[in-house]
């Protein structure tokens, strides 16, 4: 008998799950596409299923290729603090920013747009990068009286890690799948991460708890 039951008002984030960020794509998260299936298992559990989409402006703050003689994985400070760079990536309406076909979860209820505005990078679903633009993902959950959080997807050391503790600064109970992710690791940052994550108190489990 699995560890956790799913409640009728949880609700499953699923995190950028797009083809910029498989295999393949322009910021391809190593073994990316494995997770696929064991999120579209996981969120047949759940009543309810928010999907993100990292979602950008053809010349995007983020993107290295804005920044004379910076390289991807580099950062920059903005004037919101410390921005990693990264290949252009999910730029609006491009196939690389379309989420994965593979992704079968038809009864998914919104799909959250996040990082069109140029000027500010976006990891989280709740809260822009400059920690003070609300993407309006606290009123929808509350609103609808959703309960406890799970968190998936791409990926864990940024977009997943993000949302999670943004989520738990809202005031909700969350948790992050951890099999149900996988990390980009840049500069220590997947450690760094899960390090944040704790001292959030968000709940790190495997699948297995839910799906057993
Ligand atoms: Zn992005």
């Amino acid at each position: 008998m699995a560890a956790i039951t799913i409640a009728p008002n949880d609700v499953l984030i699923v995190v950028d799950m797009q083809y910029d960020f498989l295999p393949g794509g322009s910021l391809a998260v190593a073994d990316g596409d494995a997770i696929v299936p064991l999120i579209n298992n996981l969120a047949r559990r759940f009543s309810h299923v928010v999907l993100t989409q990292d979602w950008h402006p053809a010349d995007h703050i983020s993107f290295a290729s804005q920044h004379v003689g910076k390289a991807p994985f580099e950062t920059v400070e903005l004037d919101y603090g410390i921005q990693v760079l990264w290949p252009d990536h999910c730029v609006w309406s491009s196939h690389g920013a379309e989420i994965t076909a593979d992704l079968d979860i038809p009864h998914a209820q919104l799909v959250l747009r996040k990082g069109y505005n140029r000027a500010i990078d976006s990891y989280s679903g709740f809260q822009e990068a400059d920690r003070q633009t609300p993407t309006g993902l606290t009123g929808y959950l509350g609103e609808r009286d959703l309960g406890r959080v799970y968190v998936v997807g791409l990926a864990t050391d940024f977009c997943v890690g993000w949302t999670a503790i943004d989520a738990a600064a809202a005031g909700f109970d969350v948790t992050v799948i951890d099999d149900a992710t996988r990390g980009i690791d840049t500069a220590g940052s997947l450690a760094k991460a899960w390090a944040a994550m704790a001292e959030a108190g968000v709940e790190r489990i495997q699948s297995q708890d839910i799906l057993d």
